[in-house]
């Protein structure tokens, strides 16, 4: 048994109904917020902490994923946001748009739905946990920002290593069929891409989780919810003047992606730009110039030694 159910089975029974859940649980845990009151509500009412965190993380996904992905279709069909588009001449169609999230839809089924299914037992083992009250918003925000560091330099390596012959020709070409790519095409990619790169998103707190001993499953779902914004808005194909790297600089976004979509070299990583940097991978024509008049300095160097 653990401290969910025993907080589960000492203070309300469950009920038919959730909504009566709610109304027992908030009765009796006055001090608890509501989102609390929720949350403890549901692993109350579901009677089955696997079932109840399955069914919790697929929802969430479905509904973050295809929610985010729908202003992008929206500013898509509006001639206005064209001048932010960085492929301007490259406007998604509702075809490929469908096609896309038809594929996506039924990946999430077939690939992911067994994932999040097993995601409660890993994370149990591994000493998550799932009771209120929640952790504070500090130590949410703290742990998340560690994790995004965390899974970028996995996303950078991995991306990488997916851009070597065989395993671009076999695995990671799928991710690159839209050249111009859309909100919806973020999770568009083959089956072992996906597992491959979600090792980062859920590896990275549960490794964290293994080490400190001291991660609430919430802070995750945050952590996903972020990621899976991060990994949309990248995909989105616009750039605007509030986009986020102009006041983070280092943060990589629409821009930095785009352009490994465009250029299918460079630009590895996901969520910051230090890796590409460092590893003198930046993609496009500043980058290249860079690169040829950092190659001139030194044949310069070079022949005044010689
Ligand atoms: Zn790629
Ligand atoms: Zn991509």
């Amino acid at each position: 048994m653990n401290s969910t159910d025993i907080l589960h089975s000492q203070v309300v029974p469950p009920q038919d109904s959730y909504w009566v859940q709610v109304e027992e649980i908030s009765k009796a845990h006055v001090s608890l917020n509501y989102a609390e009151q929720l949350w403890l509500a549901w692993y109350t009412y579901m009677q089955n902490d696997v079932l109840a965190t399955g069914i919790m993380s697929f929802v969430m996904h479905e509904a973050i994923y295809f929610g985010r992905s729908l202003p992008w279709i929206i500013i898509d069909l509006i001639p206005y946001f064209r001048r932010w588009k960085i492929q301007a001449n490259k406007i998604p169609t509702a075809k490929e748009q469908w096609q896309c999230a038809a594929l996506v839809f039924l990946s999430h089924f077939t690939v992911e739905l067994p994932q999040i299914w097993l995601f409660h037992p890993t994370a149990q083992y591994w000493g998550l946990s799932t009771t209120v009250p929640f952790p504070s918003v500090l130590k949410m925000a703290y742990q998340i920002c560690i994790f995004f560091v965390m899974e970028d330099a996995w996303h950078y390596w991995s991306h990488r290593a997916m851009h070597w012959g065989p395993l671009y020709k076999y695995i990671h070409k799928i991710h690159h069929q839209y050249s111009a790519p859309f909100g919806l095409a973020a999770e568009y990619a083959s089956p072992i891409e996906v597992m491959c790169l979600g090792i980062g998103t859920v590896g990275s707190p549960i490794l964290w989780c293994a080490i400190t001993k001291d991660l609430h499953i919430l802070t995750m779902y945050v952590w996903i919810v972020f990621r899976l914004f991060q990994a949309i808005d990248a995909h989105s194909g616009y750039e605007f003047p509030w986009s986020l790297h102009h006041f983070l600089p280092f943060w990589a976004g629409a821009e930095h992606h785009d352009e490994h979509h465009e250029r299918f070299i460079g630009n590895y990583a996901s969520s910051f730009r230090w890796w590409d940097y460092v590893m003198d991978t930046e993609s496009g024509p500043e980058a290249s110039k860079r690169r040829r008049e950092r190659k001139i300095a030194k044949q310069r160097a070079m022949k005044k030694v010689q």
